[in-house]
């Protein structure tokens, strides 16, 4: 999606050699107008596939999946992070080692929301080594809802999250793929 490599060339701060900072524009102050152009971007990639329901992780994905929901009119539903033991028996939950704090995290969505009569398009804005799409496909798999696939903003496609999962089976659709970053610049795969 070329608007939204775009923007990531002239906006994107690499830090290190694997965070791409996309503060600016799409998790920390927000461009609503290319939040729609990705939710209409998905929603090309995504409409036939009978989705119900939106489900992302919180914080990031919220506003990409919002903004999509929005087109194929479906409600969102966000796992919430949690550090307390203290999760309802009745929803389901998912471990998740996060990327940006190398800690580990219960993730948890209510049982009334997601059920076996869902379709379910996962959202996130990043893809890395996977680890978040695992967790909310497991919630999605406890659930007994079918998985029509998974929509990213940005993979890291030098990170083997797209690959593994995309060997599962799973149709992953990314808008844009990093094949390397570094101080001098962005490439992109395609
Ligand atoms: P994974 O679980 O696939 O390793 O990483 C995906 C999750 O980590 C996403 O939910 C995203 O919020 C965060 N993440 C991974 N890489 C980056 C990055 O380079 N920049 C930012 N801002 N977040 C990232």
């Amino acid at each position: 999606m070329d608007v939204l490599k775009k923007m990531i060339v002239e906006k994107g701060i690499v830090k290190g050699k694997d965070v791409l900072k996309v503060d600016s524009f799409l998790n920390h102050q927000l461009d609503v107008d290319l939040l729609d152009k990705i939710g209409e971007e998905f929603y090309r990639r995504f409409k036939e596939d009978g989705i119900t329901k939106i489900l992302t992780i919180e914080a990031s994905g919220i506003a990409i999946a919002v903004m999509t929901a929005r087109y194929f009119k479906v409600p969102v539903v966000f796992a919430k992070k949690s550090r307390s033991k203290n999760v309802d028996a009745s929803a389901y939950t998912a471990k998740v080692i996060s990327f940006t704090r190398g800690t580990e995290v219960d993730i948890i969505v209510s049982d009334k929301y997601l059920s076996k009569d869902d379709t379910v398009l996962i959202l996130d804005d990043f893809l890395a080594k996977g680890n978040a799409l695992d967790g909310l496909m497991e919630i999605v798999e406890k659930s007994g809802a079918k998985i029509a696939g998974a929509g990213i903003a940005i993979e890291k496609g030098f990170d083997e999250g797209g690959k593994r999962i995309r060997q599962k089976g799973v149709k992953v659709e990314s808008l844009a793929i990093v094949k390397s970053m570094d101080e001098n610049g962005i490439v992109f795969a395609e």
